[in-house]
């Protein structure tokens, strides 16, 4: 059952953009905006993922929010959420 699952086609019928940001993603357009992030590394950002409460969930999202100041950073996240967000490809329905 578990690799008949993994072998469907999936698509992401709702998601924010915000959303789809690899830490990595988040640094370069961050820097590429003149942009500060409050995380010596991709693996302390990557912690901050691991929200508590809202408030520490919102606060990462409005953080993703502040580098998609330009078309390029609204362009990026999606190509590398087709396919680099999991072992299977997504296409969005959005
Ligand atoms: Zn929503």
């Amino acid at each position: 059952m578990q690799s008949f699952i993994e072998g469907m086609p999936k698509a992401e019928l709702h998601l924010h953009l915000e959303g789809t940001l690899e830490p990595e993603l988040k640094f370069d357009l961050a820097a590429s905006n003149g942009l500060d992030l409050p995380y010596g590394s991709v693996e302390e950002m990557r912690a901050a993922y691991n929200f508590d409460d809202l408030p520490s969930f919102l606060a990462v999202y409005y953080e993703g929010m502040s580098v998609l100041l330009r078309e390029e950073g609204r362009r990026r996240p999606k190509r590398r959420w087709d396919c680099g967000a999991s072992s299977s490809c997504v296409s969005s329905g959005t």
